[in-house]
């Protein structure tokens, strides 16, 4: 019935804003569009906190609202995929919408034309500006103005979360906030009460009398009204029993309703409500008798991979694994809570006997994560990245520890993921750099600043470039090239490497083709791939597509994997792989020696040659142990019938101790470094390594 599902809209907006009024400081008014997902969940709202979290980096950073559009993305990284993080939109204080991050769907979710409008006039006096202006669903989004000029944020945020959740959330919420609702829902009566002719007044007045009675006892839903034969108060009495039906559906017993108010469903962990409580307590402690406590922000590394390649139920399942693992590696006292998505929070007590058990407790966590984990019967492992924030050195109140320990995680993430980084006061310039880096780089995207050098690739029987690895490089307007360890591990974890992975695929085989069509002799064309670009979906697709437009044969394509990247979920991984091989493209494993790879499963990957990893080509022929790994990569190899080629090989010394082993071919310095495309071909003509002389002859 319309009407009372009108109502429960009325309960959900006004059980949201008392929330939203108690936990938002740094945005003027945090505003659900449709509905949400779950406001008593600790999810919507530990979502909400982070949204928040970054506004204030953002903020701090001095970052336009254009950055916004990656913190989507982070924030849909940093969550399970469907964890009901829509759109954010960015309205002003009058309710203009300034800014919406995912420009494709403005047609479909705000009026189009309207919000144009808006940020026409409105962004130039504010300082934003309209980044570009199409027809229809071309459009995109406005950039905001976002300060006050006194540093304070001036907007809201609008989060929108799938409708589906709507009528479940609202029941629940509704039971909680019953009497609010209650409240609510009679002073709507009323509004409409005073609206209505004589004719209906006396049977209404009687209803409204009833209301009241019952405002008085919003634990009591046992009590209906009488219905009128007909006319719009039979309708509203109707309505008006259907909904305290419901809301007495809903009624938990009191002990079951606070458990699910302050633990997470999945984990039975406590939530965020729960945390923040705990952290409290554990910080009047410390403060009263002069002690530490710390805080660490967990985050699994790549846990979307496991989402995304094996679904929410396994997802799920290794989710809840982690938390019992966490839990049982802690003390007592300590606090374990489920922050959101993939995301952790370890209080840790300092207690008078023991000066600091941080540093034991954190590598017993980290042990404890990255075992594996069992799912349908095979081994997945995930590493944490952890960052700690210290009471009081690194805050003193519940935000800032939290808000450092996150940084310091983020930073942990920046080194490689699979550490744990303690916050330092110089990490807010890092965090805003990053922030800038990230922005830049999506409009690096838009603006297609990328372009790809190509590394010979020598073979040592006849000494001749037989193939290329094509390495990317960042053309920034202003700081010229940027090397990919400037950027790929950003671009890796907002998505972003899959339309610059996409444009290197393409970009290489067209070059591949180019040379062949300009007479010169037939080169392998090497190609990286990332865990994301492996992983997605469109994989294979995508690879057809990228031969396919360039006129390519498949043969001449190889494409390098990490071994990190396929442990990741071995059977999905040789699954790819061998449509890959089905296709004719070559398949090769980088960076061999660095990973974890066992050898039974190196067995059963479809692959045709292992490079050994740099890190050992340094330190050979000098360091025994890099030798002995070295000549172990080439037997192995060659027991499985694989090519094998050494890279980062600069030195006649390193050449000749190759050559010596069997090693099939060379990359590095030695021959040449990574070159623009139009430099290739006269390196093809001249190259010559003359192994045994050990001696590159041009
Ligand atoms: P990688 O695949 O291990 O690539 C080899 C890196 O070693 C390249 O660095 C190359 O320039 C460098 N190198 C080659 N020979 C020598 C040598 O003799 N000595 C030394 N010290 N270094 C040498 P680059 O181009 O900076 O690439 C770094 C990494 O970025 C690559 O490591 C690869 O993992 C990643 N990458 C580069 N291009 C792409 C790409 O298009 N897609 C993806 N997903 N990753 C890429
Ligand atoms: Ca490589």
């Amino acid at each position: 019935m319309t009407l009372s599902l009108r109502m429960k809209a009325v309960v959900i907006a006004g059980g949201w804003m008392a929330l939203a009024a108690g936990s938002m400081v740094a945005v003027d008014s945090l505003v659900l569009t449709r509905t949400y997902a779950a406001a008593l969940d600790s999810r919507a709202a530990a979502v909400t906190t982070v949204i928040r979290l970054q506004l204030e980096q953002a903020l701090r950073a001095g970052m336009p609202l254009e950055s916004l559009a990656g913190l989507q993305e982070q924030l849909q990284d940093s969550t399970r995929a469907g964890d009901g993080i829509g759109d954010i939109l960015v309205a002003a204080p009058d309710g203009r919408i300034l800014f919406h991050s995912d420009p494709a769907k403005i047609g479909r979710s705000i009026d189009q034309p309207a919000l144009l409008e808006a940020v026409r006039t409105a962004a130039p006096a504010a300082g934003g500006r309209l980044v570009r202006e199409g027809d229809g669903q071309e459009s995109e989004a406005s950039i905001a103005p976002a300060f006050d000029g006194q540093g304070r944020y001036r907007a809201s945020v609008v989060v929108e979360v799938p409708t589906r959740l709507v009528a479940a959330e609202a029941r629940r919420l509704a039971a909680l906030n019953g009497a609010l609702g209650l409240a609510l829902l009679a002073a709507g009566l009323a509004a409409i009460l005073a609206g209505l002719s004589a004719a209906v007044t006396r049977p209404l007045e009687r209803i409204t009398r009833t209301i009241g009675d019952m405002r008085g006892h919003p634990e009591d839903l046992s009590r209906r009204l009488a219905v009128p034969p007909q006319g719009v108060a039979a309708q509203l009495a109707d309505a008006f029993n259907e909904l305290i039906g419901e809301l007495q559906g809903t009624m938990v017993p009191r002990a079951q309703l606070e458990h699910s108010a302050t633990h997470d469903a999945l984990t039975g962990l406590p939530n965020r409500i729960l945390l923040r409580d705990r952290l409290s307590s554990a910080l009047a402690y410390a403060r009263r008798y002069g002690r530490r406590a710390t805080v660490a922000f967990i985050d699994l590394d790549n846990f979307k991979v496991i989402n995304d390649s094996l679904g929410h139920d396994r997802g799920d399942a290794f989710l809840k694994t982690v938390a019992e693992r966490l839990a049982g590696s802690v003390r007592d006292v300590d606090t374990v809570a489920r922050f959101g998505g993939d995301e952790f929070i370890v209080v840790l007590f300092d207690q008078p006997d023991q000066s600091s058990k941080a540093v034991p407790m954190i590598a017993r966590i980290q042990d404890a994560i990255s075992q594996p984990v069992v799912l349908g019967g095979q081994q997945y492992s995930l590493t944490p990245s952890i960052g700690i924030a210290t009471y009081p050195q690194d805050g003193t109140d519940i935000e800032t520890l939290l808000r450092n320990a996150d940084a310091a995680m983020y930073r942990a993430k920046e080194l490689g993921r699979n550490n744990c980084q303690a916050y330092s006061e110089d990490l807010h310039t890092r965090i805003a750099e990053r922030l800038a880096l990230l922005n830049e780089l999506r409009l690096a995207v838009e603006r297609r600043e990328f372009v790809v050098h190509y590394e010979p690739q020598v073979d040592l029987r006849s000494g001749r470039i037989v193939a290329v690895e094509a390495l990317v490089r960042w053309n920034h307007p202003q700081r010229g090239l940027v090397p990919p360890d400037h950027f790929i591990p950003e671009a890796e974890e907002t998505g972003l490497i899959l339309p610059i992975g996409e444009h290197v695929l393409r970009t290489a085989c067209a070059q591949a083709k180019a040379w062949q069509t300009a007479g010169l002799p037939p080169l392998r064309m090497a190609v990286n791939l990332s865990s994301r670009q492996f992983w997605q979906p469109g994989l294979l697709q995508l690879v057809e597509s990228a031969l396919h437009d360039a006129g390519l044969d498949a043969a001449w394509l190889e494409l390098e994997l990490t071994e990190s990247l396929i442990m990741r979920g071995v059977e999905e991984a040789v699954r790819t792989m061998r449509a890959l091989r089905a296709m004719g493209v070559g398949l090769a494993i980088d960076d061999f020696g660095t990973g974890y790879s066992s050898l039974s499963s190196l067995k059963r990957f479809p692959i045709g040659r292992l490079k050994i990893a740099q890190q050992f080509m340094h330190e050979v022929p000098a360091d025994a142990d890099s030798v002995a790994i070295a000549e172990a990569v080439i037997a192995l190899g060659h027991n499985m019938r694989h090519s094998v080629i050494a890279e980062g090989v600069e030195t006649v010394e390193q050449l000749r101790f190759l050559a010596q082993k069997g090693c099939d071919g060379i990359q590095g310095y030695l021959v040449s470094r990574a070159v623009p495309p139009e430099e290739i071909p006269a390196l093809v003509r001249t190259t010559h390594i003359d192994a045994l002389a050990g001696d590159a002859v041009r």
